[in-house]
């Protein structure tokens, strides 16, 4: 097989207000993450900057179900028809509109809850999951579970690249400071767990890893950090 003619997947980072969506294109084009819901202006304008039409998406795929990642889900569901996918330990909050627990990891997570914890249109996910191939949906990639910020917080993996939701952030306030440096994000459900996983993000050793908030992040940086 000529390697030159490898597929591989693209990876095109949206920066919203305070979170970044994803989208993940071959074949065909997989959506990451929605955004709050005031968002969704701004998605949609992006989507069609890129080039992609509501035709293309094959799947909106949530790295978890916080309101700052899956609030526009229920407006791009009825805009697209497309199916949604979230793994089943954030399956229910998703159903019911609700962050869940938003345990602070320090000081700073303590003072922003009350700023943060909203309820989001609630959505019915199509397809709930452990673990995910996108192949069916149109490009090569997989979903992994990497719980710790979320019960069902989860990695998407293609040939080189992650997608790692709030496993880690990049920098500080939404990513306008630092945005490349690997941080805790300001809330984990389960500390310890989300400590594994990143040890499991280090272990799968993508060269790049792009964050729900900030980023991208190299693997160098985050190994010297959480190593
Ligand atoms: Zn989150
Ligand atoms: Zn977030």
């Amino acid at each position: 097989m000529n390697l030159l003619a490898r597929p591989r997947t693209l990876i095109t980072q949206i920066r919203l207000g305070i979170s970044n969506a994803f989208v993940l294109r071959e074949r065909r084009t997989v959506l990451v993450d929605s955004g709050r819901p005031a968002d969704v202006p701004t998605l949609t304008a992006a989507l069609g900057r890129h080039g992609v039409r509501p035709a293309d998406l094959s799947l909106i795929l949530h790295t978890h179900a916080h309101w700052d990642h899956c609030g526009g889900t229920r407006q791009l569901k009825r805009w697209t028809g497309v199916p949604t996918a979230v793994h089943r330990g954030d399956a229910d909050r998703m159903s019911r509109g609700v962050n869940g627990p938003l345990r602070p990891t320090g000081p700073v997570g303590a003072l922003l809850r009350r700023f943060l914890d909203h309820p989001f249109p609630p959505v019915q996910p199509d397809l709930v999951f452990e673990e995910l191939d996108l192949r069916p949906f149109g490009v090569e990639a997989r979903v992994v579970p990497t719980p710790g910020h979320s019960a069902g917080s989860v990695t998407i993996l293609t040939a080189e690249e992650a997608i790692v939701g709030d496993l880690l952030m990049g920098g500080y306030a939404a990513g306008k400071l630092w945005p490349h440096v690997p941080t805790l994000h300001y809330f984990a459900e389960d500390l310890s767990l989300l400590r594994t996983s990143i040890g499991k993000l280090l272990e799968y050793g993508p060269a790049r890893v792009y964050t729900g908030h900030g980023g991208p992040l190299d693997l160098a940086a985050i190994r010297r950090r959480f190593g």
